[in-house]
């Protein structure tokens, strides 16, 4: 589903976001990215739908290449793929309903999109989403009125209703404190299980990697350092993740 050929990313000031990976993500896989702050964890992910464009190699996203294609091309392969943000990038005055709505954007014209009409299927598609991350009262409230944690399943609601068939979530809950930080997780988990939306988060604490990760992907400096299940993923691989000890270490002091 998602295929990474001899990958590397050098910023423009030279720097080595990641340094030749190789890496297959078969659907339905639920796997979470470890590193340290700087590790290559952001590059990596926003790589799969080019936020960020890389500078050697090839990404395929259902055999076909995101890295080649152009136009109306790269907007349907994009598509297929939800983003969910640490500071979930919701339009803060607009209603939630408007916000899960916009995830509809990619399959109508622009004209139609800036007059707000949106076909009943869209709206059904929208609630239906809302319902799933259980907040559908929530539908007709300002998005800046909601909890941090609303707001993220407001993202990840956006996501569904966008049809979106991978999830890539760039530290959902680095903002939100230990419940909704759970509860956050807990959806995506959810969501990856019920609709076999193939997920991919960027987590920095070890504690919920374990615990939500099918598979578990150590990056450090741009290089895959461990790729494996969450059994295999011991307290030295860790440590050598982290390059460090980290028992002594804050990180596993976890959010659960
Ligand atoms: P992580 O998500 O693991 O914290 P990033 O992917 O954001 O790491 O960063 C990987 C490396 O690339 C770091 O050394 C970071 O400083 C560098 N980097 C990230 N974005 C840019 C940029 N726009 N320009 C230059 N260097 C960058």
């Amino acid at each position: 589903m998602i295929e990474f050929k001899s990958v590397s990313k050098v910023y423009p000031n030279g720097t080595r976001g990641l340094n030749n990976v190789n890496l297959t993500i078969h659907k339905g896989e639920f796997v979470v990215i470890v590193g340290l702050s700087g590790a290559g964890k952001s590059t990596l992910l926003r790589s799969i739908n080019r936020l960020h464009e890389i500078t050697e190699g090839e990404i395929l996203i259902d055999g076909k290449s995101i890295t080649a294609a152009k136009g109306k091309e790269l907007r349907y392969i994009r598509r297929n793929i939800g983003m969910i943000f640490q500071n979930f990038n919701l339009v803060k005055r607009s209603t939630v309903l408007r916000n899960v709505l916009s995830g509809r954007v990619a399959y109508h014209s622009t004209l139609r999109t800036i007059l707000g009409l949106f076909p009943k299927e869209d709206m059904d598609l929208a609630m239906d989403a809302l319902e799933r991350v259980n907040i559908k009262e929530k539908a007709y409230s300002r998005a800046d009125e909601l909890s941090g944690g609303q707001q993220q399943r407001v993202s990840i609601a956006r996501a569904l209703a966008q049809g979106a068939k991978i999830i890539l979530a760039d530290e959902p809950v680095a903002s939100l404190d230990p419940l909704t930080t759970k509860q956050v997780m807990n959806d995506l988990k959810r969501i990856n299980q019920e609709l076999g939306i193939t997920t991919v988060v960027n987590l920095h604490f070890v504690d919920l990697a374990k615990a939500y990760a099918t598979r578990i992907i150590g990056i450090r400096a741009g290089n895959i350092v461990f790729d494996g299940p969450v059994s295999e993923a011991t307290d030295d691989v860790f440590a050598d993740i982290y390059g460090r000890n980290l028992k002594d270490d804050e990180l596993l002091g976890g959010a659960l």
